[in-house]
C-alpha cells in the first residue's frame, strides 16, 4: 500500500500547538524564571489584565471540535478523509474539480489536524469494502457539514434504508422523507454530500432505470454498485434480475408484478437479484414468484 501523503493544498498546523506557541508570547515565557528575578502580583496582574481579550480567544478557538484529517490513494482515487469524534466527517474525492470543498467547509466549526494514521485507517476499510466486504463502511458518521435538517435527514434514511446490493430512485428517497415533489432536492442533497462511499449516494438512481449522475462520476459510481453486485448494464440500467422490495411488507417481487406497481414507491428498494433481498431479509411474492 502506497503511503498516504497529504497534498500540497492542505497546510494544517496542529491547533494546540499554535495556541501554546500564542500563550508563551503573550506571557513573555521565554523559560523558568530565576527565583531572585520572579515578579510581584502586580505585575502578574497587570500582564493579565493586558492578555485577558487575547487569551479568551484563543481559548474559545481551543474549545472547537477536532478534525483529524489526510490523504489518501484508494482504489477510487485519490481521497481527503477526515473524523471527529462523533464520527466520519468528509470523504472528497481530490480529482474532481467541482467537488464541495470539505476542508473550508471543516474550518468553520472544527479545529483542523493531520492525522495519517486515521486517515490510513479509513483507506483500508475503503480497499476492504471494495473487496467485498459490504460491511466494512459501517462506522458512525458525523453529517455536520451538511447544511439542512431536510438534507441530514434524506442522507440518514438512504443509509438506514438502502443497504448494499440495493439502490433507491430520487423519486422514492424523496417521497421517504416527506416530499414526494422533491426529486430536485434530493438531487443536490446528493451532489453535496459530505460523506459519499459511507452515506451510500451511490444507491440513488433515475426513475427510469438509469443511474444518473454522482458527484464522483459516473464511471466511479459504476464501480461502486458493481463492487456492491450491481452488474450495471453497458447502457448503464440495471440488471435484468433486480427485483422490487418492499420495506414494510418485507416481500419482494418481479418490477412487472401488479402488486410491486401498486407497492408505495415511498418504500420500495430495488435490489440487483432475488438472492440480495434475501439476505437483506426479504420475502419473495407469491404471485409473481420472483425465485
Ligand atoms: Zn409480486
Amino acid at each position: 500500500m502506497r503511503r498516504p501523503r497529504i497534498s500540497g493544498t492542505v497546510k494544517i498546523m496542529n491547533q494546540t500547538v499554535k495556541d501554546e506557541i500564542l500563550m508563551r508570547e503573550m506571557l513573555g515565557d521565554d523559560g523558568p524564571l530565576g527565583a531572585d528575578s520572579a515578579p510581584d502580583d502586580a505585575t502578574v496582574d497587570a500582564a493579565l489584565r493586558a492578555v485577558r481579550p487575547k487569551l479568551a480567544r484563543t481559548l474559545g478557538r481551543a474549545r472547537r471540535p477536532l478534525a483529524r484529517v489526510g490523504v489518501i490513494d484508494s482504489p477510487v482515487g485519490r481521497l481527503l478523509v477526515a473524523e471527529s469524534a462523533r464520527g466520519l466527517l468528509a470523504v472528497q474525492f481530490l480529482d474532481v474539480a467541482e467537488a464541495p470543498d470539505s476542508l473550508a467547509a471543516m474550518r468553520e466549526s472544527f479545529d483542523v489536524v493531520e492525522d495519517p494514521e486515521t486517515a490510513a485507517r479509513i483507506g483500508r476499510e475503503i480497499g476492504r469494502y471494495l473487496k467485498g466486504d459490504l460491511q466494512a463502511l459501517n462506522r458512525p458518521v458525523d453529517l455536520s457539514l451538511v447544511r439542512s435538517d431536510f438534507q441530514r435527514r434524506a442522507l440518514m434514511r438512504l443509509r438506514r434504508a438502502v443497504p448494499p446490493g440495493a439502490v433507491i430512485t430520487y423519486q422514492a428517497l424523496a417521497a421517504a422523507v416527506g416530499a414526494p415533489s422533491g426529486q430536485r432536492a434530493i438531487g443536490n442533497t446528493m451532489a453535496t454530500n459530505p460523506v459519499p462511499l459511507y452515506v451510500p449516494c451511490h444507491r440513488v438512481i433515475r426513475s427510469d432505470g438509469t443511474i444518473g449522475n454522482y458527484g464522483g462520476g459516473e464511471p466511479r459510481k459504476i464501480k461502486l454498485l458493481r463492487a456492491e453486485g450491481f452488474s450495471v448494464a453497458r447502457d448503464h440500467r440495471l440488471p435484468a434480475g433486480s427485483v422490487m422490495g418492499h420495506l414494510v411488507t418485507h416481500i419482494f417481487c418481479r418490477p412487472q408484478c401488479h402488486a410491486a406497481m401498486r407497492a408505495d414507491p415511498a418504500k420500495s428498494v430495488i435490489f440487483a437479484n432475488s438472492r440480495r433481498a434475501q439476505s437483506a431479509g426479504l420475502r419473495a411474492c407469491k404471485l409473481c414468484r420472483p425465485v
